[in-house]
């Protein structure tokens, strides 16, 4: 593969320095370390946020959040555009996951298929930035809000992803991150969650931290799960955090060249990020046109007979509504046995998308081969 969407995160010389330091000087290297304090102060500085809790990986921070926030029984909006991690985590919490349709091109809810999915049950709407793309804006959280629902934002993908409403992962109630390999910060495994709510705060660092109540001084008023960090792991976070931008910025150029490359072809689009805000270039999603011979499921095929690995070939491009674990929700009493809801724009969506790695390991001359590749395939005769 000349070209991977699978990152394996670059450590510099100078970032490896800086986690031994950190670790040499650490009183503890368990969850409990001064690391971890040094952390959380760290991400909470450069989010913006009240509280930030380090936990061991995004999977749990959304699991912790969701039940902290929801009852079993209790529905819980996720979109149909999203990964599996997201719907495992409400399920163990004991929701019910109720899949919303994506806004025309993007990754936002369409908010007339959300307010329709909205019950007396709905506690929980979850958006999901995919590939760093904007999911929220100011009506959903105002909908939202009307309608007395918490907002979790799975923030996984779009770590640094900014606009005026702030950070992703800082508009809603609950922000949900994960530093596995692949993600902005990388500690191997591990994720954090920020919120601005003393409330939510407490109940989730006592649910990841054993039911230890911070309030009480003591363990046993509530039970909970061992989700901590190791300060291992949050000695690489503090390295990584500090070089974010620098990421960012060196993946702004990879995106750009894909851009002024790509659109030589009349087949190709690019989704919006929206303007005046930072897309963080997790990957870049680009757009078939409806005039081209392939879906971009297709594309992703033969491209990656050519060497060039996708994301859209990686995710086999379905909607997580599909998959077979998920479908079995349709039998429940709530989606009247109906196993065919159709999702037109997520499904839309799906069918002409191809998703383009912008990370460290994509060197720019691969970037002009492959783009030369994907122009012959569609363009070619
Ligand atoms: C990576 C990811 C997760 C899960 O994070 P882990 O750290 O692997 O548990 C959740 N949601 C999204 C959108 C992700 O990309």
């Amino acid at each position: 593969m000349f070209i991977d969407c699978v990152y394996k995160a670059l450590r510099t010389p100078k970032e490896i320095q800086k986690t031994l330091e950190i670790l040499t000087e650490a009183d503890m290297l368990s969850g409990d370390s001064s690391v971890i304090q040094l952390y959380e102060k760290n991400l909470s500085y450069y989010f913006n946020t009240k509280h930030a809790i380090a936990v061991s990986s995004g999977t749990a921070a959304l699991h912790a959040s969701l039940l902290t926030v929801i009852e079993p029984g209790d529905e819980v909006l996720v979109p149909a555009i999203c990964v599996p991690m997201t719907v495992s985590a409400i399920l163990q919490a004991g929701g019910i996951p109720v899949f919303y349709d994506s806004s025309i091109n993007s990754f936002k809810p369409c908010l007339k298929d959300f307010n329709d999915k909205i019950t007396a049950k709905t506690r929980v709407l979850i958006t999901v930035s995919m590939w760093g793309y904007r999911a929220i804006d100011s009506d959903i959280v105002g909908t939202c809000r009307q309608k007395n629902i918490t907002i979790i934002e799975d923030a996984a993908q779009s770590t640094g992803t900014d606009s005026l409403l702030g950070y992703e992962g800082t508009i809603g109630d609950i922000g949900c991150f994960s530093t596995h390999e692949f993600k902005l910060i990388s500690t191997g495994e591990g994720g954090f969650i920020l919120t601005n709510s003393d409330e939510y705060a407490e109940k989730i660092r006592s649910f990841t931290h054993i039911g230890f109540s911070q309030h009480h001084g003591s363990f046993g008023y509530t039970d909970g799960l061992n989700y901590k960090l190791s300060a291992f792991q949050a000695a690489v976070g503090i390295a990584q955090l500090a070089s974010l931008d620098i990421k960012i910025q060196g993946r702004e150029k990879r995106k750009a060249k894909w851009k002024i490359l790509l659109q030589q072809s009349k087949y190709i689009d690019f989704l919006n990020s929206d303007v005046m805000s930072r897309h963080n270039c997790y990957s870049l999603v680009c757009l078939l046109n409806e005039n081209v011979k392939y879906t971009g499921k297709e594309l992703a095929n033969k491209l990656y007979t050519l060497g060039i690995n996708t994301d859209t070939y990686r995710y086999k491009n379905a909607i997580v509504s599909n998959y077979p674990y998920c479908k079995v929700f349709y039998t429940q009493p709530k989606y009247s046995g109906n196993n065919n809801i159709d999702f037109p724009n997520a499904s839309n969506l799906v069918r002409r998308m191809l998703v383009l790695p912008c990370h460290e390991r994509v060197s720019i001359e691969a970037i002009h081969k492959a783009s030369q590749n994907i122009i012959n395939l569609l363009d070619g005769a």
